[in-house]
């Protein structure tokens, strides 16, 4: 499968048409965004160890019933996918208190949450990724009542198997944010899920493992994505 023409250029990555209309090529860059794209970098190798976890990660929630995007890794920095209409909503899901939801609505970092939280927040750069609930979505027509209920759910159910996942390998799923497409009258997983989109603590030490040490300058960015990546494929 050959990439053909651009489709869209994002902070993270490239999609590319192919021969196929109903598939894409997302390629991982290297480069690096935060704060609504204020803070600008790169992170060496980032865009080959998103791919391999990301990849490692979708195949594991195929393995639980959990239809995504992912059709093969076909390279170090590329992905075959199904082609999705991206719904735009982005699911936040939080175990742990961290980020917004510590500047939001003040809880003391670090507080585990009885339950978990779904956010919805509208997938839109220009108005900075606002909050939003159901009500929300559907007055703006991103997506249906049915739809955001298969989100919720879905969201939920990867919570579970990727809490346990990570919890083998000596890790906290702190928080993450997944995004959803439409395809062949389907919802399905897209996009990625990295210690771009992800924060990971230590189960021991609670060091950050993600891109957190890049948000907050903290060192050792490209030792804690590899780090995480040896971790999620060591196992196999
Ligand atoms: N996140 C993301 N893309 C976004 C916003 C958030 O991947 O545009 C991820 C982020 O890495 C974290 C989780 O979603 O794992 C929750 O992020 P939060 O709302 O705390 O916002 P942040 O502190 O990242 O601004």
């Amino acid at each position: 499968m050959n990439k053909t023409t651009q489709l869209y250029e994002g902070k993270a990555k490239k999609v590319f048409l192919t021969e196929n209309p109903d598939l894409v090529i997302q390629e991982f860059k290297d480069d690096a965004t935060a704060f609504n794209n204020k803070k600008k970098g790169t992170i060496a190798e980032k865009g080959i160890v998103n791919n391999a976890i990301s990849c490692k990660l979708f195949t594991l929630l195929e393995s639980q019933g959990i239809r995504t995007h992912l059709v093969e890794k076909l390279s170090e920095r590329d992905m075959l996918c199904r082609h999705l209409d991206i719904i735009k909503v982005e699911v936040v899901v939080r175990n742990i208190a961290a980020g917004s939801l510590v500047k939001r609505y003040g809880f003391p970092e670090g507080t585990v949450l009885e339950k978990p939280i779904v956010e919805l927040y509208l997938k839109d750069d220009d108005l900075d990724d606002p909050l939003m609930n159901e009500s929300h979505a559907v007055a703006l027509g991103v997506a249906s009542l049915d739809e955001l209920s298969v989100l919720k759910n879905r969201a939920e159910a990867i919570n579970a198997v990727l809490k346990k996942f990570f919890a083998e390998r000596k890790l906290k799923l702190v928080d993450f944010k997944l995004e959803f497409g439409r395809h062949k009258g389907e919802i399905l997983l897209g996009d990625e899920i990295s210690p771009d989109t992800c924060r990971f603590w230590d189960l021991e030490t609670n060091e950050k493992m993600d891109k957190d040490r890049f948000r907050f300058d903290l060192g050792g960015v490209e030792d804690a994505y590899s780090e995480v990546q040896k971790r999620v494929l060591e196992l196999d």
